[in-house]
């Protein structure tokens, strides 16, 4: 159950409220995050949600019955719109594409990206400078001071940010660097770090973990709304399986199903979602006809000579194709 409270309802007032609640055994947890103001309640027992509605500094209450209750349709049937601010927006009919190298590489680099990203008008640069790889002796980034250069140069070409921040520590550094916090894949269940996340102003998009199931990553999720942070987005990127023609099984069916069972705008990573470059584009574009809100996908000029996962990366020439085909296709399956 979500109990909506009026935004200035007093602490006694939500006392009152949880007395009451008490009274038919439910467990509450008041939530209070920078848009709202919130109590869930879970319980066994059913009850005549009139029998509390009248008590003071309630807004509107809703039975949820999913277990995670913040990030569920149930109660908020309206889609999530993330505003990045400068007209830059994600879901509910905003369909965002968010583009770049694997990792951020240096000021060339960088500027390669941007002039591309400007001449396909894509406002939102990926790449990662704290890189979880497999092997420590692989390039594991250019850390805070290449997101500081990535920052100033993205900041001076109206291009937004979205980087991995891989442990708690690093959030506060890269606070005022970047314009959406990525979680990736090997923290979806880091309970910690997105504890964390939800005390920070900054957007957040949340990985689906490699072995996670569709429930777990709304689980984490609600762990970062009810942490106080109600800007969420959730991302596809393939599941371990026992295939092994393909880095990851990128799961199609998680998309619409996300889209049912949540509010929030859900993006598709096909790069890492297949990692094989000639065929990230069929499946970005299988992601967009299924309802994906956005596509994030690694590009460089020269995939081969990429510090990171060249071999799942698009050169421009096939993101420029791929980017209109997206479009296109956005536009058809939106109506
Ligand atoms: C990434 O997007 O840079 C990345 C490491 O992805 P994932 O966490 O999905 O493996
Ligand atoms: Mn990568």
């Amino acid at each position: 159950m979500i109990i909506q409270l009026e935004n200035n309802v007093t602490s006694d007032l939500i006392q009152s409220v949880e007395e009451e609640l008490k009274t038919l055994k439910y467990k509450t947890t008041h939530v209070k995050t920078q848009y709202g103001n919130y109590l869930i309640g879970t319980g066994k027992k059913q009850f005549d949600i009139r029998s509390i509605g009248h008590l003071n500094g309630i807004k509107d209450i809703h039975v949820v019955s999913d277990d995670y209750k913040l990030v569920s349709r149930k109660w908020k049937v309206s889609p999530t719109i993330i505003d990045l601010g400068d007209d830059v927006k994600i879901g509910g009919g905003h369909f965002s594409l968010m583009a770049g190298p694997c990792s951020i590489e240096g000021e060339e680099n960088i500027m390669d990206t941007i002039n591309f990203l400007k001449a396909n008008n894509i406002k939102i640069m990926r790449g990662g400078v704290y890189k979880p790889r497999s092997s420590p002796y692989s390039f594991r980034g250019l850390g805070i001071d290449g997101l500081k250069l990535w920052h100033k140069l993205a900041r001076e070409n109206g291009i937004k940010i979205i980087s991995e921040v891989m442990q708690v520590s690093q959030i506060e550094q890269m606070h005022d660097y970047v314009d959406i916090f990525q979680v990736g894949a090997r923290n979806t269940q880091n309970y910690n770090l997105l504890d964390e996340l939800g005390r920070v102003d900054k957007p957040v998009l949340i990985k689906r973990g490699i072995s996670g199931t569709i429930d777990e990553l709304l689980y984490s999720a609600e762990y970062v709304f009810s942490g106080g942070n109600e800007r969420l987005l959730l991302c596809e990127r393939g599941i371990r399986t026992y295939e092994k023609a393909s880095r990851n099984t990128f799961d199609i069916n998680a998309i619409p199903i996300l889209k049912e069972k949540s509010h929030l705008p859900v993006i598709a990573d096909p790069s890492h979602g297949i990692g094989i470059r000639d065929h990230v584009g069929p499946v970005a574009m299988a992601s967009t006809v299924a309802g994906a809100d956005g596509v994030i996908f690694e590009t460089h000029c020269r995939p081969e000579e990429a510090f990171s996962d060249g071999q799942q990366t698009l050169d421009y020439p096939e993101a420029t194709k791929l980017i209109d085909k997206l479009r296109m296709l956005n536009e058809v399956s939106a109506n």
